[in-house]
């Protein structure tokens, strides 16, 4: 921990010390609900911020991980070595005719409904998806036949050297659940989305699709339970829930995780879920898959950190 000693002083000097944690349980920062703590979280208010942030870290050589919402990772009960910069506080959303721009922290929920106000569609598919724009970005996010390949223009990042630069839709090789962000460590700062301006008699149109989707979601996923949505990506000709389910794993758990009686895709924290519990089920499932149909099934989920 004394290594973090100067940087600690460094990023208080830069963010404020009511934004700098020392040993922040990462279980209350996840979606998961499970996983140990990050050496440092530090939650910066600013784009400029996040900069110095980066430029600090990458000058030090002390890691740095970039966390938007949390829905969409594991940490593993050992936690984190170095610095989790949280991008919350970082959400402004704007709108100019029918572009949105929205900054990292702004969350899908948040930016749909702000669309929605607008007149704009095209953004209902991402209104249930738990995520900031920032972690939608650099998964491609995407649900109910939508992604985020679909509405962005140009996005906002500092790229692996620490420079601002602008990304148009094509530098981004957006492909399912993959994009430059991830290939390249990059971090988005904000994202201008296009969509399409309706009559004021079709505004109904959006929010009626919009409730349509959150009913769906209600119904069919165990939203009711931690987790990080489909623990699996899609394999291709399969779907992961159904290759789950029809290996008679419905339910199967170990420890305080489960693979979801709901919804087969889902690995689910019961409540008091370690990270080993959850990934013991995540190699069961995978074990068993592979054995039964010879069919790989790779993690959506980002793992990080390190085993107790
Ligand atoms: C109940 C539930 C339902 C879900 N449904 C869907 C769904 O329908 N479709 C879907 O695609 N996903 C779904 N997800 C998964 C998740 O919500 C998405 O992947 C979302 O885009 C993750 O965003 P986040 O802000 O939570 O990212 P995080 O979980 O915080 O991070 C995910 C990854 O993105 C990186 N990241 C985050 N912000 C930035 C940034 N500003 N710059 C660079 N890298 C960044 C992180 O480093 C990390 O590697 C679901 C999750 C849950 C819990």
């Amino acid at each position: 921990m004394n290594q973090y000693k100067e940087i600690k002083e460094i990023l208080c000097k830069c963010c404020g010390e009511e934004n700098v944690i020392a040993e922040a349980p990462m279980k209350e920062h996840t979606h998961f609900r499970v996983g140990g703590p990050v050496d440092l979280l530090v939650t910066p208010s600013t784009k400029e911020q996040v900069g110095e942030v980066v430029s600090v870290c990458k000058e030090r050589n002390v890691p740095y991980f970039i966390l938007g919402n949390g829905s969409n990772i594991l940490v593993k009960d050992g936690g984190i070595s170095g610095v989790v910069i949280k991008l919350e506080k970082i959400d402004n959303i704007e709108v100019n005719g029918d572009e949105v721009t929205a900054d990292c922290g702004a969350l899908l929920s948040k930016v749909s409904k702000a669309a929605l106000d607008a007149k704009l569609t095209g953004l209902e598919f991402a209104c249930g998806i738990p995520g900031s724009i920032g972690g939608a970005v650099f998964m491609n996010a995407g649900a109910y036949n939508g992604e985020m390949a679909d509405v962005i223009k140009e996005v906002s990042a500092i790229d692996s050297e620490g420079n601002v630069v602008n990304l148009t839709l094509e530098e981004l090789q957006l492909g399912y659940r993959t994009s430059l962000i991830m290939t390249d460590g990059y971090v988005v700062l904000s994202a201008t989305l296009k969509l399409e301006k309706v009559s004021d008699e079709n505004v109904n149109k959006i929010e009626d699709r919009m409730n349509d989707l959150t009913r769906r979601r209600e119904e069919r996923q165990p939203l009711e339970y931690a987790s990080a949505g489909s623990t699996f990506k899609r394999p291709e000709g399969y779907f992961a829930g159904k290759l789950i389910q029809d290996s008679d794993l419905k339910g199967f758990s170990i420890g305080g995780a489960a693979v979801s009686e709901k919804h087969s895709g889902f690995v689910i924290n019961k409540g008091n879920a370690t990270a080993k519990d959850v990934l013991d089920v995540i190699a069961h499932v995978q074990k068993t898959v592979k054995e039964k149909f010879g069919v790989d099934l790779h993690t959506e989920v980002r793992i990080i950190g390190k085993d107790k």
